[in-house]
């Protein structure tokens, strides 16, 4: 098992680098904004000199194996991002290869949702699960999912696209084409959209006629909730109900353990959980089953990054023992 790894996440608002062990210890961590247009040449830079500092604050000469996260289309297999919505200029970039040549050390990569599936399977609530699906609600909303003890990743290694299954026929056009995605209703990107296209509501609202409509974000309107505003608890309901819908189409087709749900809209906690049970459990009609509804685990990104080498390598080991 390796023992210090080197963990990088590469998202659109900001990059991230930890030092973490196999227990899931982080060490210590450096975060800096991404710089979107600037393309792979700084991203490359700043990725060396965070991961150079890092090293040197723990006086390591180098890491024993680097996880890598990627919001975007990755190819995990060669180590290559694909696409990136976020950053200009990383259509095949070789990002596993400039890390490895840099700090010698083996780099596993994946795309932000599947590593947070295996980092639930490691550290989290999937730990002694060989079945359970994963969600993340945050801007958008996307998961994965270990199926007989083995991440399931498909014909084309996109599995786990659980945000654009269509919850709402003729609902609003999702960011792939298709409308009333999941993502399209209920994400964080969905939740502000749908406030904010009802204008009278948000002009009738003390609450939200005070804040500028790009500031409407899904933490606000479950803050505005609590404060009891009425618009803000029908748009949670109308969330949930939807969410309830998802997650009872994903259970019908994996009979999974337990679906754990990470993200940021995660945090609102048992204001969203505690209702969400119950949609869930009315959703399933007259096949009821014990599944539980739980939640993901805190710092998620960061684990993500160190569960991602601990997996890959016990796996390969399994594997080559076999
Ligand atoms: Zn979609």
């Amino acid at each position: 098992m390796p023992k210090y790894i080197l963990g990088f996440d590469v998202g659109g608002t900001k990059i991230s680098v930890v030092l973490g062990d196999e227990t899931g210890k982080i060490l210590g961590s450096q975060r800096k904004p991404t710089v979107r247009h600037l393309g792979r040449k700084r991203l490359a830079e700043d990725l060396l000199s965070m991961g150079h500092s890092m090293l040197d604050k723990f006086g390591l000469k180098k890491p024993d194996a680097i996880g890598v996260i990627f919001a975007g289309l990755v190819d995990s297999d060669r180590g290559m991002v694909l696409t990136s919505p976020n950053i200009l200029g990383l259509k095949n970039f070789p990002i596993s290869k400039v890390l490895e040549d840099e700090f010698g050390a083996k780099v596993y990569l994946e795309n932000d949702a599947t590593a947070a599936t295996i980092a639930e399977r490691i550290f989290g609530s999937g730990k002694n699960m060989d079945n359970f699906v994963y969600l993340t609600l945050s801007t958008g909303i996307g998961g994965g999912a270990f199926i007989d003890g083995k991440l399931y990743r498909g014909a084309h290694g996109m599995a786990g696209e659980m945000g654009h299954m269509v919850v709402m026929s003729n609902g609003p056009v999702c960011g792939c084409g298709r409308r009333g995605c999941l993502e399209a209703v209920a994400s964080g990107r969905g939740i502000a959209r749908r406030v904010a296209e009802n204008v009278t509501a948000v002009k009738e609202s003390e609450l939200y006629s005070k804040i500028r409509p790009s500031d409407i974000d899904a933490k606000k309107v479950f803050e505005f909730k609590k404060k009891g505003d009425m618009f803000s608890q029908l748009i949670i309901e109308e969330t949930i109900y939807y969410l309830a819908v998802g997650i009872v189409n994903i259970i019908d087709i994996f009979d999974p353990e337990a679906v754990i749900i990470g993200g940021g809209i995660a945090s609102a906690g048992d204001d969203l959980f505690k209702p969400l049970r119950v949609a869930v459990q009315e959703e399933f009609k007259s096949m009821q089953r014990p599944v539980k509804i739980l939640k993901g685990i805190k710092n998620g990104h960061d684990l993500s990054t160190i569960a991602l080498p601990i997996y890959r390598e016990s796996h390969e080991l399994k594997a080559a023992l076999n």
